[in-house]
This record gives structure tokens, C-alpha cells and sequence, in this order.
């Protein structure tokens, strides 16, 4: 499927960086296997919405559903996920005083606010002047928030587009669903201010399409994974930050500075696994990186032809018994294969959490202080 320069899904990015657009259309797609379980699970969530709101025979539902089922990044527990976000289009349903208009995976147009820019809405409900656009996340590490989220308006003020002539539209809610972090939220806005919104875009729209403008670092760098960030110059210089520590007295940090280089010094180690990554891709492309190459890793010897060794063992006289282990999956294996709710049911009683090994944190971080008296008590416990 084709993408608009400026999608709403990364309109955090460009509205903050509008030179981020062209800069990352000219690198490769990363996005890679989380990218494509993503599709997957808006397939089975599609599929799902469509069977509630429009009708679908049973046997065309479990061939469809089957199809997706055979797909190798297929879990249990997707299931139950697209289960989640049907239930909340339920929800949202209910809201009308009778049976909205309801679209699912439609095509919107913001091209009037952004150049070219368009986009494809989970879902769409419409009725007594209000509009609702609920959009399902699959992910798993950043959190979204739908509280004056750009790629909401964005659909939004599409959504507007091709349906205010007929539905004369007055208020937006706007939904997201993100089960796998246990993440619902919605905020309504009025069509006024919604337009008025969509009104001050439209310069900087136009600088991120023509790619002018200064690139400014902030936080949708890291959480709209930019592709520029291993070389963008505007990135690395936050890195300079660290440099506010040097030249000074006593010749030591103080524990204090320690607390802040810590901080630093994450981002520093983030970026340079970028950068690494950035070159070793490069270096497999046969492109120059000055001073560095590629090298084998380690590597494990292995049986060419693992029958054929296990035969001559066998006929050296070593009993079978001894050439294989009878391994039990582990837990985690377990839980993919029932699903979390499936394995919570029938596994939870069996399930312990032995204390983990000490390990630093920012003071943000929600988890509870580690405590070695404690973790020696747990220790003796789960010992007993
Ligand atoms: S890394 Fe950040 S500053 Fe650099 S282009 Fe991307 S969004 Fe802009």
C-alpha cells in the first residue's frame, strides 16, 4: 500500500521537524516484522468490525479468520486483542440513539491541509451530527494518547471531508484502542475548532511537503522512530550536552553530576547503536565507512548433517536414551501458545516471580525501590 509524504501516523514528527518527511523518504523501510503483525492484527480487527456492523455468514468469517490464522506472525493472543477493540466499537455504537453510518479501513483526504496528504481510518461511525473515528494500536512500546493527537485531527478534518455535505457534522470524538498496553482514550473537539486547527497547519504543511525548515529534536524523534536518526546531525548534537561536565573542579563527578550523566549517557548509548546498525548496513552495501569493516562474529561448531552423526553414534552402540533430552517450552512459549488469557486461566497457580537481579533506574521509573533484605528473604522462600 502506498503512503502520503506527510501521513498522518507520523504528523507529530513533521509538524515539530518539517524537513523529516523528505529526509526520511529517501532511506530504506525499517519498520520490518512488527510493521507487518501490526497489518495482520488490523486485518483480523477489520474482519472482526465488519462481521458486527454489516453481517457476514458464518463460513465466510471462518475462512477469512482461518486465512489469518495460517499466517506465521499469528498469535493467541491477537485474538483477543481485535476482540477488545470490537468490544469498545460496540461501546461507541451504543452512544447513537440509532444505527450509525459505519465505515471501517476507509480511505481519508486531508490534502487540503496537507499537500497530498491522506490516510486510511480504522473506523468511522456517523450519525445525529456527531462523527467518531476510533483507531487501533497494536503496539506495544510507546504509548499514544488521543488528547489533541495530530493524526486524529488529521483523519478527522479527511473524515470531514467527504462526509459533512451529507451528515452535516457538528462535534469529533476521536477513540484510540491499544490493548497490548492496556490503553484506551478519546477527546472530542468541535468542527470550529477542529477547521481553525487545520487552518494553522497549512504553512508549516507546506514547509514539511517542500522538506524546508530547520530539523528540531524532541521527543517524536525517538517515539515516531525517526530513520534519520543515526545521522542526523541535529539529533547528535544533544549529545553535546555532556560536555557541560568537563573543565570543571574537583576532578571528579560528584554524585549529583553522576545522576545527570546518567541520563545523558543513555541517549548517547542509544544513538550509537543506531549509528552502528546504520553502518554495518552500510558496510554489507559495499559503501565506505572510513576506519571500520565488517567481521565474522562468533560462531558455535554445528553437525553438517546432524542424521548422519547421530547414525554413526547410534551404531558406535550408544544407546538412544543418551543422544536426546526431553526439554519442557518455557513459560513464555506456554503463553503464546494458550494465549494470556487461556494460560491465566489454567496456569496462574503455578506461576512465581523470583526477585530480579538489582538494576539502576531514573527516579520516574513506577517500579518500587529494590530492597536486598528483601530480596534475600524472597530468595530463601522460593529456595524452601
Ligand atoms: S532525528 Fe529528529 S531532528 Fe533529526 S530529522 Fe528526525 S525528527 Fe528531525
Amino acid at each position: 500500500m502506498s503512503h502520503a509524504l506527510l501521513s498522518a501516523s507520523a504528523a507529530d514528527k513533521w509538524l515539530h521537524c518539517t524537513p523529516s518527511a523528505r529526509m526520511e523518504s529517501v532511506l530504506p523501510d525499517t519498520a520490518g516484522e512488527s510493521a507487518q503483525e501490526g497489518s495482520l492484527a488490523h486485518e483480523l480487527a477489520e474482519l472482526k468490525a465488519r462481521r458486527h456492523f454489516h453481517g457476514m455468514d458464518k463460513g465466510a468469517f471462518t475462512r477469512k479468520f482461518n486465512k489469518i490464522k495460517s499466517n506465521e506472525l499469528y498469535i493467541v493472543d491477537m485474538d483477543h486483542d481485535t476482540d477488545t477493540y470490537v468490544e469498545y466499537l460496540k461501546d461507541v455504537e451504543m452512544m447513537f440513539s440509532s444505527k450509525p453510518y459505519a465505515v471501517f479501513e476507509t480511505k481519508v483526504d486531508y490534502s487540503h491541509i496537507a499537500p497530498e496528504g491522506f490516510g486510511t481510518a480504522d473506523s468511522i461511525m456517523i450519525g445525529g451530527g456527531h462523527l467518531h473515528i476510533v483507531d487501533f494500536k497494536y503496539g506495544k512500546t510507546v504509548q499514544v494518547d488521543c488528547v489533541d493527537n495530530p493524526q486524529m485531527k488529521l483523519y478527522a478534518l479527511g473524515a470531514l471531508k467527504k462526509y459533512d455535505l451529507l451528515y452535516d457534522i457538528k462535534d469529533i470524538t476521536l477513540h484510540i484502542v491499544q490493548p497490548r498496553m492496556s490503553n484506551i482514550s478519546s477527546w472530542t473537539i468541535n468542527c470550529e475548532n477542529l477547521n481553525t486547527w487545520g487552518e494553522s497547519i497549512k504553512p508549516v504543511s507546506q514547509m514539511a511537503f517542500d522538506g524546508s525548515g530547520e530539523c528540531v529534536v524532541g521527543g517524536w524523534c525517538d517515539s515516531h522512530f525517526c530513520k534519520c536518526r543515526a545521522t542526523c546531525r541535529a539529533y547528535m548534537e544533544r549529545m553535546q550536552r555532556v560536555t557541560q561536565f568537563m573543565d570543571k573542579l574537583p576532578p571528579v563527578l560528584t554524585d549529583d553530576e553522576v545522576g545527570q550523566c546518567l541520563t545523558l549517557a543513555a541517549d548517547i548509548k542509544k544513538w550509537y547503536s543506531l549509528l552502528e546498525k546504520y553502518a554495518m548496513t552500510a558496510l554489507l552495501e559495499g559503501k565506505n565507512i572510513a576506519g571500520w569493516k565488517v567481521v565474522e562474529g562468533r560462531s558455535n561448531r554445528a553437525f553438517n548433517d546432524i542424521d548422519q552423526a547421530y547414525k554413526a553414534l547410534s551404531v558406535s552402540g550408544i544407546d538412544e536414551s543418551l543422544l536426546y533430552k526431553r526439554v519442557p517450552i518455557t513459560l513464555t512459549d506456554c503463553e503464546i501458545m494458550l494465549g494470556k488469557k487461556g494460560f491465566s486461566e489454567m496456569l496462574a497457580d503455578y506461576v512465581v516471580k523470583p526477585p530480579g537481579k538489582p538494576t539502576i533506574a531514573p527516579e520516574s521509573d513506577p517500579r518500587k525501590n529494590y530492597n536486598p533484605a528483601m530480596a534475600d528473604f524472597a530468595g530463601l522462600e522460593s529456595n524452601k
